[in-house]
């Protein structure tokens, strides 16, 4: 007893906790990096009091950082009117909600949103409507073969059923096989495989395409311009719709509202957008906006719902997000920071720096060697927070409120990172 109780002292509150959370929690996550305790702006608390400047903002979601007084605001205030209605009842922030982002989004006349909790719900939809144009376009052909839908080696949309079968990494997907038949992967950047992917005869026709303009969790690998002007040319000529996941890239992490605004992305138009990560600003939220009413109309009633969708909360923090984002200038904050970020690594002539890319603020560090995990737990404990998504990829994906002096901060550390860390 008394060696027990000595070793408990030895522990830290935070390695405490710790082991109280695997001890009750399912596995799927790994063992988490630090219990967190409160925020403030970009800075964040564990509950041993140590201080963290934080560079990946829960994974792009808080996008005005820890507590900002607008955010905090809407919420306690929309909690002490009505925190959830159902869907046989709409609030008035949802409505708003909705008509600001087919305004920011720029889809036209007759689009539609709909919304759900997450991103890969988000996508779910999406998905779930494609199937419905499949049949659409089955019907118009006079073509009983099953309609296709492609996916990109290298992309992400989600673990639920539907998302997952659109999900590349082969680890992550095949344990669940036989998943949603029908999806098809091609090559990422490759213009002649999706060209043979469409025309490839013997088999039914594309009911859609769904990819990530800037594929964030294969390590921030932006799509080449040109493949991605081919990819909207073949579904136009093939009257097939383009999905374009932004869940990471949406609500003006990369320097415009959405990545594909971007002429460096593309510049084209999709057929649906799905979004979630940060337009909440770390409420659970996320949803779909569909270009056009002839395509919204395919979701009538029934086809769709989610009992939490369009929740007041949710659509509350998304417009004090929308709001902050705007009245504050953070997406075109996003386009000069995080190149300040950029070129400020590069600067560093750390050795262990190879490149760096990424639009606005969703960046990745190409490592000299696959130490990613390494550097990720060396900048912990001096204070940064930072992401592994692949042994040679740290990611950074700051607040969008972060401000020169937080990256003037982080590049400090960055700087003094060794550059021989252990492999993972
Ligand atoms: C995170 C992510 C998802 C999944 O979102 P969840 O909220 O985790 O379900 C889907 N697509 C992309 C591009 C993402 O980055």
């Amino acid at each position: 007893m008394h060696t027990e109780q000595q070793e408990r002292h030895a522990l830290t509150q935070d390695e405490q906790w710790l082991d109280a959370y695997d001890d009750v929690h399912m596995h799927v996550f790994g063992k988490p990096l630090r219990v967190l305790d409160h925020g403030e702006g970009t800075h964040v608390w564990d509950v041993d009091g140590n201080e963290y400047l934080d560079f990946l903002a829960g994974i792009a979601v808080n996008a005005l950082g820890y507590a900002h007084p607008a955010w905090v605001k809407a919420v306690a205030d929309q909690a002490a009117k009505a925190a959830h209605v159902s869907n046989y009842f709409a609030t008035v922030p949802q409505i708003e909600l909705a008509e600001r982002l087919i305004r920011l989004a720029g889809a036209p006349e007759g689009s539609h949103v709909y919304f759900g909790n997450s991103g890969a719900e988000a996508n779910e939809a999406a998905l779930k409507m494609a199937k419905l144009y499949g049949r659409l376009l089955q019907d118009r052909q006079a073509d009983d073969r099953p309609y296709r839908i492609l996916a990109l080696t290298h992309g992400f949309h989600g673990r639920t059923m539907g998302a997952l079968s659109a999900t590349w990494k082969p680890v992550i997907r095949e344990p669940f096989e036989p998943l949603v038949p029908n999806f098809e992967f091609v090559e990422a950047n490759d213009a002649e495989a999706m060209a043979d992917a469409f025309g490839d005869e013997a088999k039914g026709p594309v009911a859609a395409v769904i990819m990530e303009l800037i594929q964030g969790e294969a390590g921030v690998r932006p799509l080449d311009a040109d493949f991605v002007r081919t990819v909207r040319e073949l579904c136009d000529t093939h009257e097939a719709l383009l999905i374009v996941d932004e869940v990471q890239t949406g609500i003006g992490r990369t320097g415009a509202w959405f990545a594909f605004q971007r002429e460096d992305l593309g510049g084209i138009v999709p057929n649906i957008v799905t979004f979630a990560k940060g337009v909440a600003g770390g409420f659970p939220m996320g949803g779909m906006i569909s270009f056009g009413q002839e395509l919204s109309d395919l979701f009538s009633p029934g086809r769709h719902g989610s009992t939490f969708a369009g929740n007041p909360m949710g659509a509350a923090a998304a417009l004090a997000t929308l709001d902050t984002i705007e009245r504050e200038g953070l997406v075109s904050a996003a386009e000069t920071r995080g190149a300040y970020l950029r070129q400020g690594i590069m600067a560093l002539d750390n050795t262990l720096f190879r490149a760096v890319r990424g639009r606005g603020l969703l960046d990745a560090i190409e490592l000299a060697h696959p130490c990613a995990h390494a550097a990720m737990a060396w900048a912990l404990d001096h204070g940064l927070i930072v992401n592994a998504c692949d042994p040679s990829t740290l990611r950074l994906a700051p607040p969008l409120v972060v401000s020169p002096q937080d990256i003037d901060d982080a590049l400090i550390i960055l700087g003094q990172m060794p550059s021989d860390l252990p492999d993972d």
